[in-house]
Formats: C-alpha cells, structure tokens, sequence
C-alpha cells in the first residue's frame, strides 16, 4: 500500500488489527509489517466495515503495510515455526540445513523435546512458563515424548500429519471439537498454545533480521493482547 515514500520506522505485530495501526501511528512509525493481514481467501473482499475502518486509517496516517502470511510461517530462519522451536528450546529436525517438514503444505516440523522436559506433565508446564499462559492440553501426562510435531496458529486440520508423522504430541495454536476424540484414540497429546501466542515470534525475528540489515532504521515489535 501506498504510504510514506522512505522507511525510517517500522512497527511489527501479529495482526493489522486498528489496534495496531493506532499504536503504529502513535509510535511515529511509517510503516507497519504483519503476519496476518486483511485478505483471506473465502471472504468477501469488499472493503467494508471493519476491513473498510483499518484501510482507510492506514490511508490516513499514511502507512505502508507489508503482510507476510505463509512465507512467514514457513521460513526455515525466521518462521514461526522455526522460531517457536527455538522458543520453546525443541530440538528442531534438520536436513541439509532446512529443518524436516510434513503434510500437503509442509507446514508441520518434527523434533524432540528439550532434555529433562520429556514427561508430557513437565513438557506442558515447560511450554506454559515459555509461553507466558495456559494452555489446552489433551492426553496423558505421564506419557514420554520423543517426536514432536507443531505447527504455529489454527492448524488443528493437520493433527492427521502429526500422528502419521509418527509424533507424540503435536502443538499448534487453536483446538477444534474433533481434535479432542483424535487425541483420544491415536494416543497422540494435543497442545493448542494459542494461534496469537505461537505466532509472536517469526514477525519478532524477521525485525531482528530488518535491524541488521539496515541499522538506521527504528524497528519495534508491538504486542497486541489476544487471548486466542
Ligand atoms: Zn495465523
């Protein structure tokens, strides 16, 4: 989008949500850089409403938004999931240098828990202080775990990769109504850490890499409060 014709400060955050924008624009910043942005595919694209009220603000305050939805997920460096590994100290899966990926989108990444933190009761209670927050958890506490597979966000439609990946528990953002039974029966935990909480970190990491390659320009990460 059209804004200010140089980059001199950046705000990132998860959402384009008006919050941000509104704090963006308090901050003095020029532009604005998102994991999620204001297109999804099956809406309806008429700019109206809510989607019409951050648009025009932005227009108005003349910033220039960037939304980075998949790529971000994805990036082997600076991706969610790569950097919900690191967060969470996971010993990420890696082959020539990229870490492993399942399923139809290759969104779903394997490793092990970190050492010491094996038993799923201190695995969760590990993710929570990681996190800062409690999460839903389905399974059995006393189980080990070897293989994890996560994928940040609503990725509850992937469970299925994790358990033909051979996993123990699978951590993803949100939960949906059947993911409850599938845990019961395939014996594989679920973790839904939320979708906002897990997708904090590769919009944080992505600024750290902005930073370093153009050291003038001002870079802050802006969190906005989402329970989900
Ligand atoms: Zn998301």
């Amino acid at each position: 989008m059209q804004g200010k014709p140089f980059i001199k400060k950046i705000v990132l955050g998860v959402t384009a949500s008006k919050a941000l924008l509104e704090k963006a624009a308090q901050a003095k910043a020029d532009t604005v850089i998102v994991h999620h942005g204001w297109f999804w595919r099956n809406e309806d694209s008429c700019i109206v409403n809510q989607k019409y009220e951050r648009i025009a603000y932005a227009i108005k305050q003349e910033l220039n938004v960037f939304g980075y939805h998949l790529p971000l997920d994805a990036h082997p460096e600076w991706g969610n999931n790569t950097q919900l590994g690191v967060v969470l100290e996971l010993q990420i899966l890696m082959q020539d240098g990229k870490p492993v990926s399942c399923g139809e989108q290759k969104l779903v990444w394997l490793g092990e828990p970190p050492l010491g933190k094996e038993r799923l009761g201190d695995f969760v209670s590990h993710i929570e202080e990681k996190l800062g927050r409690q999460v839903l958890f389905i399974g059995d506490k006393n189980k080990r775990v070897k293989k994890v597979a996560w994928c940040t966000g609503g990725a509850q439609g992937f469970f299925d990769v994790a358990i033909n990946a051979g996993a123990d528990v699978f951590i993803t953002g949100e939960a949906s109504e059947q993911v409850y039974h599938m845990a019961q029966e395939s014996g594989v935990a679920y973790i839904a850490a939320g979708h906002h909480a897990t997708e904090r970190y590769g919009i944080q990491a992505l600024g750290r890499a902005i930073k370093q390659q153009f050291p003038s320009i001002e870079v802050d990460y802006i969190e906005i409060y989402n329970p989900i």
